[in-house]
């Protein structure tokens, strides 16, 4: 459509320039200058011709058989009859100039009139109609365009915003499918707890990928190892080895506890601290092995007379042990003494060389009181530690001694 405008245009341009004058020049120049003018117009119409002929060739090349094509045939066939005319009168004005005669009024009528010339220019106007038409279609086309390279444009825009939407909806969905759980799973890992089944079971797990599923597998293995193993390293960091009994670091822990109970409770707390007696003389006549085996015979006895789930009893240091009585007073407490004492007499495990008696003995000091602000549990502790003193200094051991009644001896 470009290429057959600017066909047009050119040609429309050509042809006004070589379409023949020559009838201004009959009316004013003589037969010399007609003769020059009408040279000029056949060159002219001749060049034309040859510019016609190329956009002819290129024109059928394209196979283009429309109007432009039909007009610029017209043009060229009547462009002939006009050269073939203008040669004939130029033939004609050259034997008058010959014959040194002026121009004849039959040859002024014939060239002025010629009917040719008013048909190409009739030609040339539809050309320049063409022109204009196809300059407005270019023109119509090139709005298209720019429309179309708006849309395209604003399609373009729409398939970015899109392409971001689905992207961030993706980058969500894969937030809440892979980092939410992962996200848990440190939490879990930094705060393992016993509700970590629970965790594990969530909407968020069972709705994320097959690898994170498979990760929290292997995590909840990991967990429960690890809390079973850190119960088990807390039980043993607690727990005497020889006895089997609670140590002396579980002994200050439940103390403490019970204590801080006791406090809001008002309730009394006895404690009963048991030694055995001469165990030195025990291990020189029988031997630090066999002194193990007696020390685990008296945790026994004592085990067996204390019942109930609240009651302590601790290995708190060499033959020395430590019972605590939550919710009991002081008569209680030294009535469960002595059965105790009663006890290892039952058990009646040999000790030949105890000044005290031919088997086992041991030592009991019972303290006893409610816990009050101002107060603490060592000074209970201490109370029992005198009266085991005193029980083992003065009153000549195998034996239970009470402390002063609480709170009042505090
Ligand atoms: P007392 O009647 O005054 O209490 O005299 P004792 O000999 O019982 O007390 P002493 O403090 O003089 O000696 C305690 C002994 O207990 C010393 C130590 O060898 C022994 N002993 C401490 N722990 C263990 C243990 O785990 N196994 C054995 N076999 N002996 C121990
Ligand atoms: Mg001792
Ligand atoms: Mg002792």
């Amino acid at each position: 459509m470009a290429f057959e405008s600017d066909v047009i245009r050119h040609l429309s341009f050509e042809m006004l320039q070589s379409v023949p004058h020559t009838a201004q020049y009959m009316a004013q120049g003589g037969t010399s200058a007609l003769s020059d003018e009408l040279n000029h117009d056949i060159t002219k119409l001749k060049s034309f011709r040859t510019a016609l002929d190329e956009k002819l060739t290129t024109l059928s090349r394209l196979s283009r058989t429309n109007a432009l094509h039909r007009e610029l045939e017209a043009i060229r066939l009547l462009s002939v009859q006009v050269q073939r005319n203008l040669e004939q009168t130029a033939a004609e004005v050259k034997e008058l100039q010959k014959q040194n005669k002026p121009l004849s009024l039959t040859l002024i009528q014939r060239t002025t009139q010629d009917r040719t010339i008013s048909e190409i220019r009739r030609h040339g106007e539809v050309l320049a109609n063409l022109y204009n038409e196809k300059a407005q279609k270019l023109d119509a086309l090139k709005k298209e365009q720019y429309s179309a390279r708006l849309l395209g444009m604003g399609i373009w825009m729409a398939g970015l915003v899109l392409g971001w939407v689905v992207g961030l909806s993706f980058a969500w969905r894969t937030a809440d499918r892979i980092l939410k759980p992962l996200l848990q799973l440190d939490e879990l890992m930094l705060n393992p707890d016993k509700n970590i089944a629970t965790t594990l079971q969530s909407p968020s797990f069972s709705k994320a990928p097959r690898e994170i599923i498979s990760l929290s597998g292997s995590f909840y293995k990991l967990v429960t190892e690890s809390l079973s193993l850190t119960a088990q390293l807390k039980d043993l960091a607690h727990t005497d080895a020889l006895t089997a009994l609670g140590n002396r670091r579980r002994f200050d822990e439940v103390f403490s506890q019970e204590w801080k109970r006791g406090l809001r409770s008002r309730q009394p707390l006895s404690l009963l601290l048991l030694d055995v007696d001469h165990f030195k003389l025990y291990n020189d006549s029988y031997g630090h092995v066999e002194g193990d085996l007696c020390l685990e015979k008296v945790a026994d006895a004592i085990k067996s007379k204390v019942l109930r789930s609240t009651d302590l009893v601790c290995r708190i240091g060499g033959e020395e042990f430590a019972i605590l009585l939550p919710e009991t007073g002081l008569t209680e407490a030294c009535r469960l003494a002595q059965v105790i004492i009663n006890a290892l007499d039952s058990a009646c495990i040999d000790h030949e060389s105890s000044p005290v008696a031919s088997w086992v003995t041991a030592s009991i000091g019972v303290a006893s009181g409610i816990p009050q602000q101002g107060t603490s549990q060592r000074q209970l502790m201490e109370k029992a530690d005198q009266a085991l003193y005193h029980r083992k200094r003065n009153l000549g051991r195998h034996g239970v001694t009470a402390a002063d009644p609480w709170p009042s001896s505090l």
